[in-house]
């Protein structure tokens, strides 16, 4: 019934991974379309006939391109946009590139990616930033009035993950613009997780940074990442390191690259960066709307038939939950039903503190199974995953009874 109106079998014949395996990890990294992994292959065999760098010269057009698919994805130009080889990488180089000083105030959310966490602890202790979580509401999203009763002329910078990496919430990341721009405060979104999931409009959240990842829910190569700069403010941000496509090196001097390319490096890999572009026109034909409303249907149904299993608890939260689906278990260690899943065919993720460092601790989390589908999942697949599981949790529980 609701699966009609979307084009599974399609979606499915594009997906190779699908013959092989029940991929329920796409928060991690997805199963890349074949489009994808045709552009790619085929760079890297241009590149061992002819040379690197004279394939790169005969693919200029589609490397070029990449920043222009990023560009429609996010709703803004191609020089607002600069490639790296990782959203850590995109994020870090973000925020050292924002003006700082001793006593600026930044406010983040709990459920901030660890790297990224650390970054700011880093940073904090280098230049005695004052670090501040900010406080959620009953669903664990950031609360909005309480971040604008926090505001003062000290705070710098606002960071916050638009859907973190171990939780089905969307934190309101349109809102909490609205008050960064109000108040004139740089205002950094990591969208790792929310990129190919959700709708992401930079103009619409109204931030000034926003990192995301081809990796996972763009169904794009591993090892790349990108960064959004809002370009009114670009001239006012210098990365900490420079590269040779970041600035221009004028004989004893340099000046650097406008707009969002000073954040880049020379080096790249032509394949990934092909791939990426080819991942995001992929997605963009689908529609990020169309695809965002069948993975948000595959997740409610998969989470209430998930409640169901005895001995399983779903612990991600939000108003509006996406397809990132957490478990804990009354009596099992999230490792080893993953490593029974697998065996039976099936990909799911165990999720650390590191995760989300403050979050996690908070509530008390050491470790969480994460399933997160796609939409080239089929209900079949996510019944499998249900039966299977019931299996691994009753096996355990007779053998309980047993000893
Ligand atoms: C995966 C992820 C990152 C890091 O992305 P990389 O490309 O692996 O550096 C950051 N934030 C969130 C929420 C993520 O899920």
């Amino acid at each position: 019934m609701f699966y009609d109106t979307f084009d599974l079998v399609r979606a499915r014949a594009d997906t190779p991974g699908v013959e092989h395996v029940v991929h329920l990890n796409n928060a991690g990294a997805a199963l890349a379309p074949k489009p994808v992994v045709d552009a790619m292959t085929s760079h890297l065999n241009l590149e061992s006939r002819i040379g690197a760098y004279e394939a790169a010269e005969h693919a200029q057009e589609s490397i070029d391109h990449t920043h222009d698919a990023i560009a429609a994805l996010l709703n803004c130009t191609r020089f607002e946009v600069a490639i790296l080889d990782s959203a850590s990488r995109a994020w870090a180089m973000a925020l050292s590139s924002i003006p700082l000083r001793a006593g600026d105030r930044i406010l983040t959310s709990a459920v901030e990616y660890g790297s990224n966490y650390v970054s700011l602890l880093h940073l904090a202790q280098r230049l005695e930033l004052e670090l501040e979580i900010l406080p959620v509401d009953e669903h664990g999203l950031v609360d909005v009035m309480e971040l604008e009763q926090r505001i003062d002329e000290r705070v710098r910078l606002i960071a916050v993950a638009h859907v973190p990496m171990h939780d089905g919430l969307i934190n309101p990341v349109a809102e909490i613009g609205r008050v960064a721009r109000r108040h004139g405060i740089t205002y950094l979104v990591d969208a790792c997780q929310s990129v190919g999931q959700l709708p992401v409009d930079v103009a619409e959240i109204g931030c000034d940074l926003l990192v995301g990842t081809g990796r996972k829910y763009l169904r794009g190569p591993r090892g790349t990442g990108f960064l959004y700069v809002r370009r009114e403010i670009a001239h006012q941000l210098t990365p900490a390191i420079l590269g040779l496509d970041g600035a221009e090196w004028l004989a004893g001097t340099y000046r650097l690259a406008p707009g969002a390319r000073r954040f880049e490096t020379w080096e790249t890999n032509c394949a990934s960066r092909i791939g990426l572009g080819v991942a995001i026109d992929y997605a963009l034909g689908w529609g990020v709307e169309r695809t965002s409303r069948q993975i948000r249907r595959l997740a409610q149904d998969l989470r209430r038939d998930l409640a169901g299993i005895p001995g399983v608890l779903v612990a991600d939260r939000g108003r509006e939950r996406c397809g990132n689906i957490a478990l804990t278990f009354e009596d099992r260690d999230p490792y080893a039903v993953r490593e029974n899943l697998q065996r039976a065919g099936i990909n799911t993720w165990v999720c650390l503190e590191n995760a989300a460092c403050v979050d996690m601790q908070q509530r008390g989390l050491s470790t969480l199974l994460r399933i997160s589908p796609h939409y080239y999942n089929s209900p079949e697949e996510l019944a499998r995953l249900c039966t299977t599981l019931e299996e691994i949790m009753t096996v355990r529980r007779v053998a309980r009874v047993v000893a």
